[in-house]
């Protein structure tokens, strides 16, 4: 069994990679629900979303956020009636979104999900971290923003000086997903709002601390290859850099992925993770994205 951590862009690109090389049913996939909220009055849990349309081969792999090819004719609608959408939700997509907050009524998010999952085929399972909601808010210079309004609203451009999220449970399973793993992978996501989330949950920490884990950097160079990480990471006072990260996860992590780009941080990083590999990690063509899943799991 491989455990897999993902956030909801850099993870889900390289999943779709390790599902082409490697039995999907010996996948456990522990997906971050911190940035879950309710908009247009559906429950959205982005990430879960886009690891499980990743899985389906439906995924929009442009946008990393909804249902390729989809159509906006709600989203169109709600435009006309003036109420209009802080969150662009496709057609099919919603529907997904309105079956979740259907079936999370009445069973929970992590059953709803398996659900879901085993409605679309997927043979992997895709585990929420939490079954409880969480608050995040971005602490930034006009005011503390809900992580959305950061991310959409203002496009990320206020200054950053923290990010919080209200205390939650691991769902039940995740420390026992984690322990029965050959090996934990941490994906290329956001250390700060996509992994530490996870890591944080009650127990986690120690488990990874028990298993094998190797981890992918998302940053390849200075910056990231998209997103906010990099403001998170300074706002937090580490080094935007693949040292940044491996400072990050020093207490539990194995082996540390970095790109070609940063060969110099190999023997910097050396000294806090007991193995650094340098490769191609900027996934942009499906062979990319094997390659990486191979090196990774071989
Ligand atoms: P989010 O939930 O949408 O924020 O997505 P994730 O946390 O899963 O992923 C965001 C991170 O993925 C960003 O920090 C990016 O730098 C990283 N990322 C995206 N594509 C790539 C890639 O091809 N290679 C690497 N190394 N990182 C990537």
């Amino acid at each position: 069994m491989i455990a897999i951590l993902s956030g909801g862009t850099g993870t889900p690109k390289l999943i779709q990679g390790i599902k082409n090389i490697h039995s999907p049913s010996d996948l456990n996939i522990i997906v971050n629900t911190v940035e879950n909220d309710y908009f247009s009055g559906v429950y959205v849990a982005a990430d879960i979303d886009t690891v499980l349309y990743t899985l389906a081969d439906i995924i929009n792999d442009e946008t990393w956020y909804g249902i390729k090819g989809d159509t906006f004719f709600t989203n169109e609608s709600l435009e006309k009636l003036d109420c209009p959408e802080l969150l662009r939700i496709g057609d099919q997509d919603r529907a997904t979104k309105i079956q979740k907050t259907i079936l999370m009524e009445k069973y929970g998010l992590s059953k709803a999900v398996d659900i879901q999952r085993k409605k679309m085929g997927i043979e992997s399972k895709v585990i929420p971290m939490s079954d409880e909601h969480s608050e995040i808010i971005v602490k930034t210079d006009i005011g503390h923003l809900k992580f959305h309004e950061f991310l959409i609203k203002h496009q990320t451009k206020p200054k950053v000086f923290g990010i919080e999220y209200t205390d939650i449970n691991p769902s039940s399973n995740i420390i026992e997903t984690i322990e029965n793993s050959e090996m934990v992978i941490i994906g290329p996501s956001n250390p700060i709002t996509s992994i530490l989330p996870i890591v944080n949950l009650e127990g986690v920490e120690k488990a990874l601390k028990n298993s094998y884990v190797v981890a992918v950097s998302p940053i390849i160079g200075d910056n990231p290859v998209s997103g906010p990480a990099g403001k998170f990471m300074g706002s937090m006072g580490y080094e935007v850099s693949s040292f940044g990260v491996a400072s990050i996860y020093k207490s539990f992590l194995d082996k540390f992925v970095i790109d070609v780009v940063d060969t110099k941080l190999k023997n910097n990083i050396e000294n806090i993770i007991e193995e650094v590999l340098v490769t191609n990690t900027n996934m942009k063509t499906i062979s990319d994205k094997e390659e990486l899943a191979r090196i990774l799991l071989e």
